[in-house]
Order: structure tokens, then sequence, then C-alpha cells
């Protein structure tokens, strides 16, 4: 295989932009990826570009927490939606990326107060959000159930079309000179005379510096050169519903409830919002649980009343890292060539920017976020 200056490991939204963003700034990079591309959680994912901070934060954390969270995660969304905005644009296809706007739905007083508490805290920190009451928002989203007390609205919020957007930032990346190898894992990485020699099935890359962009893979490469790398990796489920005319404009989700909804650019209903997949103990194949379905698609049906007459198409899972909530980015300051590319949990709202910021980095621009508050120095 190919010697290089860098190699990225892992062929999801993150190695994938990471490539392209290394190519288009002239370096010399490759790419290996164990399995496909786009066969982890980057094409296993709900497509939701989210901007609004989870409700999680306001009923499960402490405060500081919450506070650390908007000053770092909300610059980190609002320049990430940017990104796939220029995305959109500079890729061979239609990503199908669309910003309608999100809105976060409270049915009882105790998620009103939640989302009024939010919106103060996000609009302090630069996020345009609004809270409307019941009638307002009845007439902004129509379509949501007599119970809504409320809304927030983030008109920045929107989605993609995952199936698409990784393929799509791959061939814009071999375009400008990426090298991109599938069924290629890593085994090994090891240090000889300061560079990496990197041992694949399919024969060693010499390289003088890596990228780990491995996802739920991300922890083992890590420890190929002893570090050790915090997270938590996290099986989730999903539903899509049969077509039906265009009645869902925006990102839904539910300020007390596990709910992400939107309608896809053919007419299904995307249905998600982190519940619980399994792994079969036999196969390692991820399976779904029946609770999940029959909460996720009771919780839709309750907010949303005209799902409830939708066929339920298909469901499945996925498995993606969870880090504290901010991305993992840059070099290690103890393993000399070695850098990190973890995104944020809303991974592929944030993976493209934080893909950029380590390239960014890696090719001596200045990076367009400070990634003092991503670096592995603060666990
Ligand atoms: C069900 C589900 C729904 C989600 N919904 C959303 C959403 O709506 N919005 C949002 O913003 N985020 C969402 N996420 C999170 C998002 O999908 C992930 O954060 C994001 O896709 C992670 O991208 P990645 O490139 O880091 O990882 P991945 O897509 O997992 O890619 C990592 C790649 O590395 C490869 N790899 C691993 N080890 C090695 C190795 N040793 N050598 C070579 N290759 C290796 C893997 O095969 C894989 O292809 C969701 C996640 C799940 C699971």
């Amino acid at each position: 295989m190919d010697d290089t200056d860098v190699l990225v490991v892992g062929g999801g939204i993150v190695g994938c932009s990471a490539a392209y963003y290394l190519a288009r700034f002239g370096i010399d990079v490759a790419l290996v990826e164990r399995d496909d591309l786009n066969t982890g959680a980057s094409g296993a994912n709900a497509g939701s570009l989210h901007a609004q901070l989870t409700s999680r934060y306001f009923t499960e954390g402490p405060p500081a927490r919450i506070e650390a969270a908007a000053r770092a995660l909300i610059p980190l969304s609002r320049q990430a939606v940017d990104t796939w905005g220029e995305l959109a644009r500079e890729l061979d296809r239609d990503i199908e990326f669309k910003t309608n706007g999100g809105l976060m739905a409270a049915e009882s007083p105790a998620e009103m107060e939640v989302l009024r508490r939010k919106a103060t805290l996000e609009q302090a920190a630069g996020l345009d959000v609004h809270v409307l009451a019941r009638s307002e928002a009845r007439s902004f989203a129509p379509y949501l159930a007599e119970t809504v007390l409320g809304i927030e609205v983030c008109p920045i919020e929107g989605k993609i079309n995952p199936l698409l957007a990784t393929p799509a930032l791959a061939r814009g990346a071999a375009r400008a000179g990426a090298r991109i190898h599938r069924h290629a894992g890593l085994l090994a990485l090891e240090r000889e005379k300061g560079t990496f020699v990197a041992k694949t099935p399919r024969g060693a890359v010499r390289c003088r510096r890596v990228v780990d962009a491995a996802g739920v893979g991300a922890a083992k490469v890590a420890a190929m050169v002893g570090l050790h790398l915090p997270g938590e990796a996290r099986l989730q489920h999903m539903n899509v519903t049969a077509r039906t005319e265009p009645f869902l404009p925006h990102l839904v989700q539910h300020a007390g409830k596990r709910l992400t909804m939107k309608q896809s650019a053919t007419g299904t209903v995307i249905i998600g919002g982190g519940l619980p997949a399994r792994r079969d103990p036999a196969t390692g194949e991820i399976g779904v649980l029946r609770d999940s379905i029959a909460i996720n698609l009771g919780t839709a049906r309750n907010l949303v009343p005209a799902v409830a007459r939708l066929q339920l198409l298909r469901t499945w899972g996925g498995e993606s890292l969870m880090t504290d909530g901010n991305p993992v980015l840059g070099a290690v300051p103890s393993v000399a060539g070695f850098h990190l590319a973890i995104p944020a949990n809303s991974g592929i709202t944030s993976g493209p920017l934080c893909a950029r910021l380590v390239a960014e980095s890696l090719s001596g621009r200045r990076p367009s976020l400070d990634l003092d508050a991503f670096s592995i120095e603060r666990f």
C-alpha cells in the first residue's frame, strides 16, 4: 500500500470529511477503512442537524454543566450547520440538505419551564431560538397534537440524507487526490524513526501523521499508541415509515421524552431519539428491541397524530461513541503526530466541521474555532 503524509483511520462522516479537507488543503492523504465506507454510525443515523441543546442537560445535569455545554456546543453547532450548507453547494450530488427549522415540544408545565430556561441560556450563547405558546405553536406546526403547551423553535436546524452525504464526501476527497482503501482495517500502529508504520491486511503504510476517526473503534486505535480515550459506545434504535405526502417540514423533538422525527425528501418519516438497540451475543449483529419500537412510535404518534396512519417500513439499530458531550479533537501532546477526530455526540451534525478543524490544524492553518475546549487534555 502507498506511503503518505497523513493517514486517516475510518471511513465514516468524520474520516471522509477529514480526507476531503486535507486533500483540498494540498496535504498528501490516504484513508483506511476496515469494512466499506459509511457502514458505521454515519450510515445508520437519523440525519438530523441539531443546534438546540438537548433538554436532558436541563433535567439531569448540574447548572455548571449546562452553562459549559452552551458555551462550547452552541458556537460548534452553528458553524457545523453552516459547514453542511457549504458542502451542499460543493459536493457532486444533492445530499438533501434542508434547514426548515427544528422545534422541541412541551406537553407539561415542567417541560415548558425547561424550554424557557433552555432558550434563555441558548440566546445568551448566541443561538437564534424562540419559545411559542400553545396557539402560536399550533399555527407554526399545525400537525402537532392538542396536548402541546408550547414549543421552542430553532430556525437553523434541519437534516441531510446520511446515505448520500458520506459517499459524496468520499468522492470529493478522491477527486481532490486522497487515496481511499476499503477493507483495510488498521491492525497495529508502530513507531519507526519518527514515522508511523500502520499495519493493515492489505499491507503496511508508512506515514508521518495519523488521524483517528474510527468512531466506536477509536479507543482501540488510540490504545495502539498507548493512549486512553474515554467514551462509551451506545446502541441506538431507529424507525422509518412508508412514504406519504409532505406534511412535516421541521425537525421535531420532545422536551421530556426521547424523540426526533422528520420527513425525508422521498416522503418517509424517520423516527428516532436514542432509545436502546441490542447486539446479538451469538453473531455480534446489531438488532432492535420490541420495547424501543413501541415506546418510540407511541411518543411519535401522540405528538404528531398523523403518524398513526403510516405503515412502519423498517427498524434498525446503530452504534456510536458518546463522549462527555464535546468533541475530542486535535493533536495529542503525549504522542507526536497522532491526532484525534471524535465528533460531539450529535456527530452527523458536527462531523464535517470537526474534521475540518483537525485538517486546518494539520495543514498549519488557524482552526476556525478554538480547539482548546475540545482537547484530550481535559480528561
Ligand atoms: C442510530 C443513530 C442515530 C443517530 N442520529 C444522529 C442524528 O440524527 N444527528 C446527529 O448529528 N448524529 C446522530 N448520530 C450520531 C452520528 O451518527 C455519529 O456521531 C457519527 O456518524 C460518527 O461518525 P464517525 O465518522 O466518527 O464514526 P463512524 O460513522 O462509526 O465511522 C467510523 C468508521 O471507522 C471504521 N473503523 C473502526 N475501526 C477501524 C480500524 N481499526 N481501521 C479502519 N477503520 C476502522 C468503522 O468501520 C467505521 O466505518 C446517531 C447515531 C446513531 C447510532
